[in-house]
């Protein structure tokens, strides 16, 4: 639809929210050019949609499965049927997945360090992982990390141009080199992020070193972008948060590890306790936002993948550096935009913020937190605290002083914010604009 065809009531509620005519125009004008890769983002999520929907079938989920335990949780019905629905979504052996696993970092933590045992060596292949993980690793010393167990880390980085360093890695695996760590997404980096079919790849040649090593994804971001997951292409473990993609903005806590049948039983087992493994951990209430939002998450994901596609464009057509850029294939669902000033990066999660339903009056300020180690401003007015698959954008005050965007539970909304940072940006006259 072109600008004069949009009924003037949208025009004039958006008007009424802040946002101006030339702000509002120029998103409309950018919109036109993507309707094709937004069908093509509905035809995944059909796709996505219906495979949860047979996994949820094939198990028999059940009204008894909504009910929760407290206690030990024994035979909890909702819980153990859940970790099947998530095994036959990822297609893998089985799955571990608990409101007992605090978040994102805690459920890579738990794979990992149930997995390796002193005097093994972890690799990753795909340079830096993840900020808060270099403390679980030990890259920067931490209490009760890898490295104070006597578990030795290495890294072999992309090449310049983000292809893998297939001589270096091979170099690198040797006979202490236990399980190969894999980040899907770019996290705070400006890197690519990495498709299902070049995991596959990197795997494959793993294996081909040294068949028997674990090979883990951080699949944070990353699921129901594709229609495949890193599971489907040889990966032993996928390991997520629930607070992201998989919880489809319902689920107020939680993580998730689907792989190998052994790899999960030593993840239960540390989780709980040697000897209990999967049997305990009581589901108190959380179990139908576990299912709903699991059923949901294949749509909310495209909306935000929409989000991420707008934004890039958005922002590319006015100059800034964008990763991925405004027509390059997806495979999560954030969005960088170095802005290049701590200016830029405020305003920009200033707008995010206003955008919110909740906490909309609020201001974000750059804070110290935990696990970082720059200043972060972080813009989230979310229903679950600090979900990061609502609308939210976080950016750390270092250079290149890029923001990182994603979310959004609909596409309407991830367009208002996107719309609602721009503005911000005009405002504060960071954008000469119209
Ligand atoms: C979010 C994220 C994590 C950590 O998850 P938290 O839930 O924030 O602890 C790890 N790796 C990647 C790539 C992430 O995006």
């Amino acid at each position: 639809m072109s600008n004069q065809t949009k009924p003037d009531f949208i025009r004039e509620i958006y008007a009424s929210m802040g946002i101006s005519c030339a702000v509002y125009n120029y998103g409309t004008e950018i919109l036109t050019q993507l309707s094709e890769r937004f069908a093509a983002i509905d035809e995944v999520a059909e796709y996505n949609q219906l495979k949860v929907l047979r996994a949820m079938q094939k198990n028999q989920v059940s009204e008894a499965c909504l009910l929760g335990t407290t206690g030990y949780g024994y035979n909890d019905l909702g819980r153990d049927t859940l970790e099947a629905v998530y095994a036959d979504v990822f297609h893998t052996e089985d799955a571990l997945v608990r409101p007992q696993i605090t978040c994102g970092t805690h459920a890579l933590a738990l794979a990992l360090m149930s997995n390796l045992r002193p005097g093994d060596e972890l690799l990753s292949p795909v340079g830096k992982p993840y900020d808060t993980l270099e403390e679980v690793i030990g890259i920067r010393p931490s209490k009760g990390s890898l490295a104070e167990y006597g578990v030795s880390y290495r890294q072999v980085d992309l090449l310049a141009d983000g292809g893998f360093d297939y001589e270096n890695i091979r170099k690198a695996i040797n006979d202490k080199t236990k399980l190969v760590t894999i980040q899907r997404s770019k996290g705070y980096q400006t890197r690519p992020t990495l498709s299902v079919a070049r995991i596959g790849e990197l795997i494959a040649f793993v294996k081909s070193v040294k068949p028997d090593v674990i090979c883990m994804v951080d699949n944070c971001y990353g699921e129901f972008v594709e229609t495949l997951e890193p599971s489907d292409v040889g990966a032993d473990m996928v390991v997520g948060s629930l607070i992201k993609n998989p919880g489809g903005g319902l689920a107020p806590i939680g993580g998730y590890i689907a792989g190998r049948r052994d790899c999960v039983e030593n993840a239960a087992y540390r989780l709980t306790s040697p000897g209990l493994g999967k049997e305990v951990g009581a589901s108190l209430g959380v179990l139908p936002d576990f299912y709903q939002g699991l059923f949901l998450a294949p749509t909310v994901t495209a909306g935000a993948l929409k989000g991420a596609i707008f934004a890039a464009n958005i922002y590319e057509k006015l100059g800034f550096a964008v990763v991925p850029n405004g027509t390059e294939s997806r495979h999560d669902i954030i969005q960088a935009v170095t802005f290049g000033t701590p200016e830029g990066v405020i305003a920009f999660c200033e707008g995010i913020q206003a955008a919110a339903p909740v906490d909309s009056h609020v201001t974000p300020e750059p804070w110290d937190m935990p696990g970082y180690d720059a200043k972060v401003i972080m813009a989230a007015g979310a229903f679950v605290s600090g979900s990061s698959i609502e609308l939210s954008a976080d950016g750390p005050i270092k250079e290149p002083y890029a923001v990182y965007f994603q979310g959004g539970l609909t596409w309407q909304h991830a367009k208002f914010g996107i719309l609602k940072s721009l503005q911000s940006l005009v405002d504060k006259k960071i954008i000469e604009f119209g």
